[in-house]
């Protein structure tokens, strides 16, 4: 276990036990004091971020303002003059991992975050590195990330810098310098799989955070700290604990009641709060967005039935003391990963006749949300994809009506949307006086399936050290390319979408569904990078490209604008992966995403009107696989090999192992790991870059069939590449 933050405080405890006389008092307080006294940059309050629209030049929070509508006011670059838009300078950021942080610039610095929970404060005019932090995230937490060692970015607030890193820390750094000021552990049980990859925010001298880990088996929760101190304010869970103890609150009591079955707390249940955490001055409340239900399977979750608060909901709480006011759940008794985590916006607006204040979501269950933040009431919820699972929402009584299509406790189902949601994290830019989001909008279906050993027998085994989803990724892969024909069209859309009327007003539609975040500004555009490597600016009236930039790297993180002494400017990070769970190469892969035929390098891109700058000339991607041992094994070994690749590996690796250009090709294994397979596998030999040791669940039996597995993908896949359709088994692309 990991314990640097004990040392951390252990050591800052000595030192003022040697410096100062106050025996009580709150140590770190005071050197926090000290270090803000020095800090002449990041000095970010309340009041700047309340009026950030009389400063629209800098990005004071993560969703620019604390209504988070990432609509920037500036309009220097606009339809006219975008066409002279042109990169001003780029950083490499020595990785190949998925980048999905949204940066923090305030008088000219820019603060983000990349892989392995890294810091930048970067000269945001020059590209000039002004510090980093690194707060040496141990290696095999990786393997605990459901969606790859990403993070989406700090908050800055009062000279201070302030992020989770993966393994469940929260630090406080100087915002001049980059030195630590202070850290904790978020995390209430370091056995179980907690990771954190959101950005905190922060408020009236509060920082919240929440995490990450429902696919695995946790109990969800956010916790606000003291900014000064890094004390413990407040923890709000979101679903029920074991009834045996007493509740920890009245909310919890109300929740256990929508909870069935004898051991759901065990399971760990689920409704992570991992991206979307937004204060209201308005009201001075928090909204969680809280994420799905562990395992996702409601049968096995909640044999019986009932809605299992709080998950997928949208939960208003008290900011000052964590307790509960109102909540919306947007997919009760959740049977599909819908969690609605997703980014939450702010608005004022006048509907149906009356002044209102609203919340707006796009959750992963295909529908829009507008919520009236004084009570909850729900007053629309159009859809903004297609959606099989529920027929509509009643507005009467506020719940989705289901259609019965997405049930698969008996048989396995295809159902949209599928977990990676018809919207993710991936930003919405929101123009509250038009009624219109701009919104990167997924169709990508699942075929759901319980394992057959539950479908026979109706038992569930749980696995620790693993996803536990009460489906299995061997199964759901096999069914996956076996029905791949009947399976309903997969395409990504960029929508201008009128969230009052459910009106789309255009959209642009992608070969691939997993696409970046999305930033509106006055000037008339809507940016975004998308999968094929194209960052574009679009026209807000009708969708129409007026610029775009081949960066040769796919793209999720959402573009950010500020300006400086007169300059506009506009940043993107490049690098796809994250969640894309099935996110190797495509079964019917034309054309691909950028990061597989070309390369998956993280940079930070800045452009401005007239930048001259270039990238470096563009890699393609040897994609040869090489000639294969094989073993003289027969199809039922493979078949073996192919469930335990499946339910092992796929996930980083890549369905029907073809990687999606993230993580390593296995089919273009060298002689070397081949030769070391078990020793990667099982004796963590690649531990260091994020390959942890599977010995705690496959056995050096289990090994040789997964590599047996692996090696005859390749030669199917060199084969078909040669040309040579007989000689390929083709088995999976039959
Ligand atoms: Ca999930």
């Amino acid at each position: 276990m990991y314990q640097a933050p004990t040392v951390l405080l252990v050591m800052a405890t000595l030192f003022i036990a040697a410096c100062s006389e106050a025996p009580e008092a709150p140590k770190l307080a005071e050197t926090a004091k000290e270090t803000q006294a020095s800090s002449a940059i990041g000095q970010i309050d309340d009041a700047r971020i309340n009026n950030a629209d009389s400063e629209p030049g800098n990005w004071l929070a993560y969703g620019r303002t604390y209504e988070e509508q990432r609509f920037s006011p500036l309009k220097q670059i606009n339809k006219d003059t975008v066409k002279d838009l042109g990169l001003a300078w780029h950083k490499d950021m020595g990785t190949n991992r998925a980048l999905e942080s949204t940066p923090i610039v305030v008088d000219g610095i820019m603060f983000f975050t990349t892989t392995w929970s890294r810091v930048y404060a970067i000269d945001a005019v020059t590209g000039e590195e002004k510090w980093q932090f690194d707060p040496e995230v141990p290696r095999e937490w990786g393997r605990r990330a459901c969606c790859d060692v990403v993070n989406r970015g700090v908050a800055v607030y009062k000279g201070h810098v302030y992020f989770g890193s993966l393994d469940g820390r929260l630090f406080s750094l100087d915002a001049e310098t980059g030195k630590q000021v202070w850290s904790v552990d978020t995390i209430i049980d370091r056995d179980r799989f907690y990771t954190v990859t959101g950005a905190p925010r922060v408020a009236n001298d509060k920082i919240f955070i929440g995490n990450g880990g429902a696919e695995f088996g946790v109990r969800g929760y956010v916790t606000a700290y003291d900014t000064k101190t890094g004390d413990q304010v407040w923890r709000f869970y979101t679903v029920p604990g074991d009834p045996a103890e007493p509740f920890e609150n009245k909310a919890m009591e109300t929740a256990a009641k929508s909870w069935k079955g004898t051991n759901y707390w065990e399971y760990g249940g689920g409704g992570t709060v991992w991206n979307s955490i937004v204060y209201d001055p308005d009201f001075n409340a928090v909204y969680l967005g809280v994420g799905n239900g562990s395992p996702w399977s409601r049968e096995l979750r909640s044999p019986g039935g009932g809605d299992n608060l709080y998950l997928s909901s949208i939960v208003a709480l008290d900011a000052d003391t964590g307790e509960y006011r109102w909540h919306y759940q947007t997919t009760p008794g959740d049977n599909w990963d819908y969690t609605a985590v997703q980014d939450i916006a702010l608005a004022n607006m006048t509907i149906d006749g009356e002044d209102r204040k609203v919340l707006l979501q796009a959750p992963k269950n295909g529908f829009f949300y507008v919520i009236d933040r004084a009570d909850g009431k729900l007053l629309r919820a159009n859809p903004f994809a297609a959606v099989t699972w529920a027929t509509h929402v009643d507005l009467d009584t506020g719940r989705p009506v289901e259609s019965g299509r997405g049930d698969y406790s008996d048989e396995a189902k295809w159902v949209l949307p599928g977990p990676l949601g018809a919207h993710n994290w991936q930003a919405m830019s929101i123009d509250a006086e038009a009624g219109i989001a701009y919104l990167p909008v997924q169709e990508n279906p699942l075929i759901y399936a319980m394992s057959d050993e539950y479908y026979e027998t109706g038992l569930y085994k749980r696995h620790p050290g693993r996803m536990n989803l009460g489906l299995e990724f061997g199964r759901i892969a096999q069914l996956f390319v076996d029905n791949v024909g009947s399976q309903p069209k997969v395409r990504g859309y960029l929508k201008a979408f009128n969230f009052l009327t459910g009106e789309e007003k255009w959209a642009v539609e992608f070969p691939h569904y997993w696409n970046g975040g999305v930033l509106g500004t006055k000037g008339g555009l809507v940016f975004q990078g998308n999968a094929l490597g194209m960052f574009a600016a679009y026209d807000q009236d009708n969708g129409e490209v007026l610029w775009e930039f081949n960066t040769y790297v796919s793209m999720l993180a959402p573009p950010i604008s500020y300006q400086i002494d007169g300059v506009q400017y506009v940043s993107i990070l490049t690098g796809t992966g994250g969640g894309d769970l099935f996110s190797g190469a495509p079964i019917d892969p034309v054309p691909q995403p950028a990061s597989l035929t070309h390369s998956n390098t993280g940079r930070m891109l800045v452009f401005k009107l007239g930048g001259t700058s270039a990238l470096p000339s563009p890699t393609v991607r040897d994609m040869t696989i090489p000639a294969q041992q094989l073993a003289d094994v027969d199809d039922e070994t493979i078949a073996r090999g192919e469930v335990l690749y499946h339910d092992f590996c796929a996930l980083c690796h890549g369905l029907v192992a073809r990687s999606g250009g993230v993580i390593a090709d296995l089919r273009m294994m060298g002689q070397g790991s081949h030769d070391n397979f078990d020793g990667i596998v099982l004796g963590g030999l690649q531990a260091g870059s994020g390959m942890a040791s599977f010995a705690d669940s496959l056995t050096p039996t289990d090994t040789v069939l997964v590599h047996d597995y692996i090696k005859a993908r390749a030669h199917e896949d060199r084969e078909l590449a040669l040309g040579n359709q007989e000689a390929a088994r083709l088995t999976w692309l039959k």
